[in-house]
């Protein structure tokens, strides 16, 4: 950043210095007004000083560039040329516009000032030359009201206040019933309170008037909603927005003038037909402030035929310059058109492969630049119902968006109260602290999960997402308390059956039940998809644990599971019985009997997964979690137990006391289990296999992976593998069928992936557990990490949840090692990944890199991952 550099470009006028491709130094609002005046569309000339401008007033302690203002009084000269107007004239004033402009769009974010350069004298002039009084009134006091607001800080409500007061004076309406000397009123009463708050009189001098509000939107790159918005949408602090400094063009010049946006197509659904809305003598932040209703655009062909004529060429134009849906803002001056911004429009899920896949087949883009257009992270949208986009909502409190789609029903805080209530066909949403495994019933038949603790690979966020269920959880300002059955969130009282809505998606809870709408899926995603398998490297597998989760995953396209987390089987009413005696029984024989018991139950759910994967690989996880996440923690239930045992509630619960850890998500459990109670694994190993062997007499194809669990030593498997290997072998010989099976275990502890070259000898394939290797690598529990790594990421500490996407420089190195040692100790390995990053397109765009063999989510990630694979190859084209 030398002080000779060039720091500002003029466009429109045939003298457009810029373009389309410069948005990083012009901003997108900038490189694209360039961009149409060198396209011929008729922009309001003006110049745009660049993002780098903004970085050094930053970087100098808030100090303009010194050549900075020579270059803007030279693009002043040069656009009072064009425009034949003077600035401060007092015969034909220019007036401006100043608009901030980030490299992306950032939607209200930043500031703007519109009709700068009016004072008392060119507002007399302006009333002059255009023969309307009325109109020169209107812009001074919006100027004053904006320029307040923006550029002096004061809260535009006080203008509000003023102006409403005198429409109620008058008994009027709308702001265009005013009279002229009501405006007048209003000016005096506005120049009256700025003097009032900010202690001086209102800037009358143009030139002075422009170099404060030019800082006043660089300001605006660093105020809380921008600071707070770019964190959240991980756009770099240094990228600095420009400033576009225009001629005013006026929609409100009376009935021949007006101001509007449109897309090009229907943002919401994708369909090709121009949509958007104007107002008649307006200015554009009217439109914008639903100060009076706005006319559909379809309108304003029987109220401005040329007007509408030219906007129907341009808008084509203008799509088949960019190749993609655009998003604009025009003004109509007595009748004479102006476009004012173009940028590809925001769109739903929906609408976005609608778009895509329409693009292609009118010709405009190819297949790959079709497969790029559709946000990967948002396809998982169209399955989920949604909140109605035109409902009105009181939001309480915004938490994770755990797991996406809307939810809406009356609260329950306890499991046992959500399953009563959805058997009288209630809907139900479960409030809870935090989740357990033994809320799972409560939570299969809740519509939506909220919890005041835990992360995205929290229980809840994991299990909701498994479901398909909305879940917000780690909401950190809910408070609930169960036995009171009540729960509070920021001020409002939650009380049992009061209903709510839940937002999975960007984590909102509101008050009351908000209307939802059901997406239907369409042949432009059955289209798109059919391209996605052309391209994409990746296998993609789900974590499904239930033959129906199977089911809906393999018509999602899931090619296998990767994932089956046996543990959740053992919560169903009719097995944790069996479970609890297995786990606290003293005597070998009482176990084996319960194990006994098990095995048939474990062997008719792998049959029926095996059945519904036919043909495909499923990955069965032997039992993970601490034996103590089984047992009731309640006195209560313990007594209950006891009975249902036989032993007194006493010595159970001594048992349970003996069971539990300081850290039990590091202390028994994985293959740690299958080595101290060998007897669960071979029930579950003989389950598996007895099943296959079952189904291949049948002649089903049927391909078992068994999966061991937390391996941090060779030894581990080696050990649990060759009891195991023992037992699959005796019943595979007995059943006289040719059965393949695998044998291979997670990667999720640093010394595994460490250690890789060591038991990838032991293993047929690796399936990295991210979250586990995320918990252990950061040394940061899954479960509490909710409490405070929102604050991280606001704080700037991380960039995003590591629990979401993978922390390539850390976990995303051992996954580098694990995969690496593996291959070269074992070329046959088969690689993949199973938790929960391996359904985030972020990640998966690593994962592909690395040449794994496949990903594995939940069955409604599944489609997200497809596309996130393909993209991921389309932009990483090595062979
Ligand atoms: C993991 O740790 O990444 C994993 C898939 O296992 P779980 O989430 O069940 O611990
Ligand atoms: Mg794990």
């Amino acid at each position: 950043m030398s002080p000779n550099s060039k720091y500002v470009y003029f466009f429109g006028a045939d003298q457009t210095e810029g373009k389309a491709e410069m948005r990083e130094l012009l901003g997108g609002k900038g490189a694209n007004l360039a961009e149409m005046a060198s396209l011929g569309i008729n922009v309001p000339p003006g110049f745009t000083i660049t993002t780098e401008a903004c970085n050094y007033y930053f970087k100098k302690d808030k100090t303009l560039p010194p050549s900075l203002w020579d270059e803007i009084i030279k693009n002043l000269k040069s656009l009072e040329k064009a425009m034949g107007k003077t600035f401060g004239g007092k015969k034909d004033p220019l007036l401006l516009s100043v608009r901030s402009g980030a490299r992306v769009s950032m939607p209200g974010m930043m500031d703007t000032v519109l009709n700068l350069g009016l004072n008392e004298d060119t507002m007399k002039a302006l009333a002059k030359k255009t023969s309307n009084n009325w109109f020169a009134h209107d812009c001074y006091r919006r100027f004053i009201a904006m320029f307040g607001n923006v550029v002096l800080g004061i809260d535009g409500e006080h203008f509000e206040t003023i102006l409403e007061r005198k429409k109620e004076k008058r008994k009027v309406e709308f702001d265009t019933e005013l009279l002229v000397d009501d405006l007048k009123g209003v000016i005096k009463d506005f120049k009256a309170l700025v003097k009032k708050k900010v202690g001086h009189a209102f800037p009358e001098d143009p030139v002075e008037q422009l170099r404060m509000a030019i800082e006043a939107v660089f300001n605006s790159w660093n105020i809380p909603r921008a600071i707070h918005y770019r964190r959240l949408n991980h756009i770099p602090e240094d990228w600095g927005t420009a400033v576009n400094v225009q001629s005013m063009v006026f929609g409100n010049m009376g009935p021949t003038s007006a101001t509007g946006v449109a897309f090009t197509r229907n943002p919401a659904t994708g369909e090709k037909k121009f949509y958007g809305e104007y107002m008649i003598n307006a200015q554009g932040e009217d439109v914008v402030a639903g100060i009076r209703t706005p006319q559909p655009i379809a309108k304003l062909k029987e109220d401005m035929p040329a007007s509408y004529d030219e906007l129907l060429e341009v808008y084509q134009t203008l799509e088949n310059h960019y190749k993609d849906m655009q998003d604009i803002e025009f003004t109509i001056e007595d009748n004479r058109l102006y476009m004012l911004q173009t940028r590809a429009g925001k769109r739903t899920a929906a609408a976005a492969i609608r778009i895509a896949v329409d693009m292609v087949n009118e010709g405009l883009i190819s297949k790959q630049e079709a497969l790029l257009r559709v946000p990967a992270e948002q396809v998982d949208q169209i399955f989920h119902p949604m909140i109605d986009p035109k409902s009105k909502v009181k939001v309480l409190g915004k938490g994770l968006g755990a797991s996406p789609g809307a939810a809406t029903g009356k609260v329950v805080f306890s499991p046992d109260a959500a399953a009563e209530l959805a058997r009288k066909k209630e809907r139900v949403i479960l409030v809870r602290t935090e989740t357990s495994p033994e809320d799972i019933h409560g939570m299969s038949v809740a519509q939506g999960i909220l919890t005041a603790k835990g992360g995205m690979t929290s229980h809840a966020a994991v299990v909701a997402r498994a479901m398909g269920k909305p879940c917000v959880s780690g909401l950190g300002e809910l408070s609930v308390d169960t036995r009171k059955k009540k729960a509070w969130l920021n001020g409002t009282e939650i009380k049992e059956l009061d209903a709510v809505t839940l937002d999975g998606a960007d984590g909102r809870v509101m008050l009351g039940s908000v209307k939802l709408v059901q997406p239907r899926i369409t042949g432009y995603f059955t289209q798109l998809m059919s391209w996605v398998d052309k391209v994409r490297n990746l296998s993609v597998r789900a974590n499904a644990d239930t033959p129906h989760d199977a089911l809906v995953a393999r018509e999602f396209g899931a090619q296998g599971i990767g994932l089956c987390r046996t543990e959740h089987m053992f919560f169903d009413e009719d097995r944790i019985l069996l479970v609890r005696k297995m786990i606290v029984a003293d005597k070998e024989k009482t176990r084996e009997e319960a194990l006994k018991k098990l095995l048939p139950i474990q062997r008719s759910d792998f049959t029926q997964i095996f059945k519904a994967m036919e043909g495909l690989p499923v990955t069965i996880r032997l039992l993970d979690p601490p034996l103590h996440e089984f047992l009731p923690a309640d006195p209560k239930e313990i007594k209950a137990l006891a009975k249902q045992m036989k032993v007194s509630p006493s010595a159970l619960t001594k048992k349970i006391h003996s069971l539990k850890e300081a850290n039990p998500m590091l202390g028994l459990r994985g293959c740690r289990l299958g080595l101290m109670f060998p007897e669960i694994y071979k029930m579950q190993v003989s389950a598996i296999i007895e099943a296959a062997c079952k189904l291949v007499k049948k002649g089903t194809k049927v391909y078992p992976e068994i999966m061991i669990p937390l391996v941090g030593h060779v030894e581990e498997l080696r050990q649990v593998r060759s009891q195991l290997d023992e037992v699959a072998q005796d019943i595979i010989k007995k059943a006289k069928v040719k059965l393949d099976y695998k044998v291979g275990t997670m990667i999720e502890l640093p010394r595994a992936a460490i250690t890789a070259d060591e038991i990838a000898a032991e293993a047929d394939f690796f399936s990295f557990g991210t979250n586990d290797l995320t918990q252990t690598t950061f040394g940061l529990s899954r479960d509490d990490s909710g409490m405070f790594l929102p604050e991280y990421i606001e704080m700037g500490v991380l960039d995003r949840d590591p629990f979401v996407s993978v922390d390539v420089s850390g976990v995303g190195e051992f996954v580098r090692i694990g995969a690496e040692k593996g291959r070269a100790a074992n070329k046959k390995i088969h690689l993949g990944i199973c938790g929960e990053h391996g359904g985030d397109p972020k990640s998966i765009e690593f994962f592909n890199s690395l040449k794994l063999d496949y990903v594995s989510c939940s069955p409604f990630r599944v489609p997200t991952a497809l596309l996130a694979a393909a993209q991921a190859a389309i932009k990483d084209p090595k062979p």
